[in-house]
């Protein structure tokens, strides 16, 4: 007999941004969405999403309350998936300007990087992910101008990664919240239940 998993537990850091539609897109995907206003909610649960938005609002936002190292502490054991301006938050270095971020992924993100006239853009490219090829929904999008050796990238705009992995770090420089789509939160929330199961 097979023992049914209670689903991982991921919180929405709800500060701003399309964060209701990543709860939807992963209570969809198995997961039960927990929206997270204050670093005090970050206390048990498996995973964490960091939406798209304005990352400079969002990183005056985690300036508050020892947020920004709660969560540095938090990301540094748990996994963590980030969308746009949540993978800006992710990367090692931001460019366009240079601002704070987590330094959890091996990347070099640069911010608004593609120009006011296509700054947003719905683009079907091939996929890492099994099932052909990805919708990606680009908004005020950043690029992914430099990657890591341990960065795995699973899809790409004009050449440049757009769906990256490295290990328990998920980051996507578009919307997968806002296809129909839903194999990107699922892939996330099999990272977090592989993680989960694994400290058990
Ligand atoms: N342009 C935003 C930033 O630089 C990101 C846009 C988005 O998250 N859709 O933070």
């Amino acid at each position: 007999m097979t023992e049914k998993r209670t689903p991982p537990l991921i919180g929405v850091l709800a500060i701003q941004g399309d964060y209701a539609a990543h709860a939807e897109a992963l209570a969809e995907a198995g997961a039960t969405p927990v929206e997270v206003r204050r670093p005090d909610q970050l206390a048990g649960l498996d995973g964490l999403v960091l939406p798209g938005g304005e990352s400079t609002t969002i990183l005056r936002f985690l300036g508050k309350l020892r947020f920004f190292e709660l969560l540095e502490e938090f990301c540094r054991k748990k996994p963590v998936f980030g969308t746009c301006a949540g993978a800006i938050l992710l990367a090692r270095e931001v460019l366009n300007p240079p601002q704070r971020s987590l330094g959890l992924l091996d990347a070099v993100v640069e911010r608004n990087a593609y120009g006011r006239q296509i700054d947003s853009a719905i683009v079907t490219a091939e996929t890492a992910l099994a099932g052909g090829p990805l919708e990606m929904v680009f908004i005020r999008a950043p690029r992914i101008v430099q990657t890591g050796p341990a960065v795995e990238v699973l899809a790409r705009r004009e050449g440049s990664p757009a769906l990256v992995r490295e290990g328990r770090v998920l980051a996507a420089t578009f919307h997968p919240e806002l296809s129909r789509d839903r194999r990107v939160h699922r892939l996330f929330v099999e990272i977090v239940a592989a993680a989960k199961e694994a400290v058990q």
